[in-house]
């Protein structure tokens, strides 16, 4: 593996995925924004939102760059529309998360892949910063949880079948210069049972083979209501991670991404992840309320009993998409600010 970007004695600072599109690219504010653009004009203009969110994320300090997600409508549904076996004319509406009800593509053929997905916007971030680049792509549970299955009808048979053509994306992903490649896996918080059963193995085939460094990101959602509806029901302590964290701590991903501000998860179980890399999720993505620096600190110092500073990153709890475009970039500062006091203090 390549250890190139961070020493033991320092935090680093990134954000989960997705950052909001600018106004002149896509509908804002929500989930599934509709494209304002098409043909080569929307390409351009995607190019362009993609050098900007570089830009953006330089300039608040962050010390690994994504793409913003800024190409793509949706980090799932984008993902699974470019894959052949797929229909994605005629949607159907499924239950998400057991939480909403969503338009969603239908699988009605083997699953294939047949072109690239993610792998030349990799490449146009690889030469935009010499930064360390991470790139996101769901994982194979929460694929699954995300379409209307029409051909596989098994749950387990269609999450193997998405880890290999995830794993055939990810080496190229690899190969364009990424340091990090990310599997999205917010269904791991909800489906216990088959993450036990299938959803790690899944998980781990989608990554075999991979040099680079891997994460898993693990949350509890968007800022969107059916979300906050849904945690305010989820009591006092929130110990859904309380059942992947030891599976994850076998395994052979190497970075947990997780929901750690604003949230009732209790820090401790960050112990549970032994030896593994925590992204500390410092900055809630379900309020416009943009936290202070020392906050992000103080956040940071707390997940600190329980990991140690050489496996710590700051990150945001979600993808920071349903913000205003000057929230999201005030956040991110923050992010970076409060990761830099932690840093000198800690020397
Ligand atoms: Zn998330």
């Amino acid at each position: 593996m390549k250890e190139i970007f961070k020493k033991n004695n320092e935090a680093l600072s990134t954000i989960s995925g997705s950052l909001p599109k600018p106004k002149w690219l896509a509908e804002t504010g929500k989930l599934w924004g509709k494209w304002k653009l098409s043909g080569k004009k929307l390409q351009q203009a995607k190019i362009k939102a993609l050098r900007l969110t570089v830009k953006d994320q330089t300039n608040s300090g962050l010390s690994i760059i994504t793409d913003g997600e800024q190409t793509r409508q949706h980090f799932v549904t984008t993902f699974i529309e470019n894959l052949s076996g797929v229909d994605f004319k005629n949607k159907k509406v499924v239950r998400i998360r057991d939480r909403y009800d969503a338009l969603v593509p239908v699988v009605t053929k083997k699953i294939t892949r047949k072109k690239n997905i993610f792998v030349n916007d990799a490449k146009i971030l690889r030469k935009l910063t010499d930064k360390p680049i991470k790139i996101s792509i769901p994982g194979p549970m929460t694929m699954v949880d995300t379409l209307y299955d029409d051909f596989y009808y098994s749950r387990e048979k269609l999450a193997w079948r998405f880890a290999e053509v995830l794993n055939e994306e990810a080496r190229l992903l690899e190969k364009a210069g990424v340091d990090i490649i990310q599997f999205d896996e917010p269904a791991f918080n909800v489906f216990f049972d088959e993450v036990r059963k299938w959803g790690i193995k899944t998980l781990e085939r989608a990554a075999r083979g991979l040099k680079c460094k891997t994460a898993v990101h693990i949350c509890y959602g968007y800022g969107i209501k059916a979300n906050i509806d849904w945690k305010k029901g989820l009591g006092k302590r929130w110990l859904q991670y309380k059942h992947v964290f030891p599976l994850l701590a076998k395994s052979k991903i190497n970075q947990v991404s997780l929901e750690c501000i604003n949230s009732k998860v209790p820090m401790s179980l960050i112990s549970l992840l032994k030896n593994k890399e925590i992204l500390v999720g410092s900055i809630d993505v379900a309020t416009n309320k943009v936290e202070s620096a020392t906050q992000v600190y103080n956040n940071l110092k707390k997940a600190l009993k329980y990991t140690s500073i050489k496996n710590l990153y700051s990150c945001s709890n979600c993808g920071l998409i349903t913000l205003p475009r000057k929230v999201a970039l005030a956040k991110m500062k923050s992010l970076s600010k409060g990761t830099d006091l932690l840093n000198k203090r800690n020397i």
